[in-house]
């Protein structure tokens, strides 16, 4: 292995020439938040803004999220993004309960996150009702800039988890920091 500088002003996990320490949970984190698999699930407007955000001008290949996954099995993150009309409920419900664990969900847009301007009696009034959510995305549609946001602070969340359980302290603390229930 090659030689590292240890002099006074070297990082965290430099311990002694050719050693660098670090925790499973931080490489393991490190490599789920580079490649959150997302399944869309889109219902309306919304999932416009993501076919821009899919494109190459946002590019969402920057964040490891290009590979885009029909399959509940093969997803890691759950976009919804739309109106959930209340008989389309169970199916949300469905699709989230075929996910592997870890699994995440991001609400994306005002409809998604409590229903937005359609407060009726068809249309559920946020998917948290049926469903945990771990990142609520703003806007009516939200911009691709913010869905970006949306998964980098989905990033963060992930990177800071323990592997065993999701209420690692840091994952905790950053949680509260977003204002998330
Ligand atoms: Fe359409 Fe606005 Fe609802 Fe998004 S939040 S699905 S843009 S009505």
């Amino acid at each position: 292995s090659s030689k590292i500088n240890t002099n006074a002003a070297a990082p965290d996990g430099y311990t002694g020439e050719g050693f660098f320490a670090t925790k499973l949970d931080s490489v393991v984190g490190m490599a789920r938040a580079n490649s959150l698999w997302p399944l869309p699930f889109a219902t309306s407007c919304c999932g416009i803004e993501f076919m821009a955000t899919m494109a190459s001008h946002y590019d969402v290949a920057r964040f490891g999220s290009e590979r885009m996954s029909f399959s509940p099995r093969q997803a890691d993150m759950l976009l919804v993004m739309g109106t959930i009309a209340k008989k389309m409920a169970p199916i949300l419900r469905q699709v989230y309960e075929q996910m592997a664990e870890p699994r995440w969900v991001i609400a994306v847009g005002a409809c998604a996150s409590s229903g937005g301007i359609f407060d009726t009696y068809s249309v559920l009034q946020g998917i948290d009702k049926i469903i945990p959510v771990d990142v609520y995305v703003p806007g009516c549609p939200p911009r691709p800039e913010q869905i970006l946001d949306g998964i980098m602070k989905l990033q963060d969340l992930v990177r800071s988890e323990s592997v065993r359980r999701r209420s690692s302290p840091e994952y905790t603390e950053l949680l509260a920091s977003y204002n998330i229930q």
